[in-house]
């Protein structure tokens, strides 16, 4: 996974981090033509947005650009800033979610469909910063327009919350060793047919040894 350290972002965190915000990102306020071009969203994350001469001060941990690419900028265990004003049922660390939070952005927008590549990259990346952070929960996976109210829209309408959801949280599938049909199933053995089936193997082994 490649790696661009952020210029603006703080070292450590305030809290334990118990939460995953789900962001899109594009550059289609400079670009209509090419809304997700990649060097363009990568140097604005590292370096921060450009806005009228000045630069505002964002970043995030993780991007997923529209072919699964997945570029991170930020250390889990430090404070990207990525959800602004914000709050959680209320919670906040200096009016933020921030300190709690991991933040991921999705290239995208509001008029076209995420890519199955990046819901494939997505769903391994948050199965690994669930391991890496137990507190995060499917409720408290939550997209930026859930926590800034009314300020934000993403990841919007176009993000399938289902099919993600879905994809993290399937239920593993138990291994069933399918036996080799030649012998009588373990699990039908009772006891006192064990000699039995060792007798019967001991003739297949003559069987085939002959
Ligand atoms: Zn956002």
């Amino acid at each position: 996974m490649e790696f661009i350290q952020a210029k603006h972002y703080r070292k450590g965190r305030k809290s334990k981090v118990d939460t995953l915000v789900l962001h899109y990102f594009s550059v289609v306020s400079i670009d209509k033509n090419n809304p997700f071009n990649l060097p363009v969203i990568k140097d604005w994350l590292a370096n921060g947005v450009p806005d009228n001469g000045t630069v505002v001060k964002v970043s995030t941990h993780y991007l997923i650009g529209r072919d699964g690419d997945v570029i991170q900028f930020v250390d889990e265990k430090d404070t990207a800033w990525h959800a602004g004003v914000s709050n959680l049922n209320g919670r906040a660390i200096n009016g933020s979610c921030n300190d709690f939070s991991i933040g991921i952005e999705l290239v995208g927008g509001q008029w076209v469909a995420f890519t199955d590549k990046q819901y494939e990259s997505l769903i391994g990346l948050t199965k690994g910063i669930i391991k890496r952070n137990p507190e995060i929960t499917k409720e408290t996976i939550v997209g930026h327009e859930e926590i800034a109210v009314g300020r934000k829209i993403d990841p919007g309408k176009m993000f399938d919350w289902v099919k993600y959801f879905n994809g993290v949280f399937e239920e593993s599938q138990p291994l069933t060793a399918t036996p080799i049909p030649l012998f009588p199933k373990v699990s039908n053995i009772t006891s006192g047919q064990d000699s039995t089936i060792i007798e019967k193997l001991k003739n297949l082994l003559k069987r085939m040894l002959k």
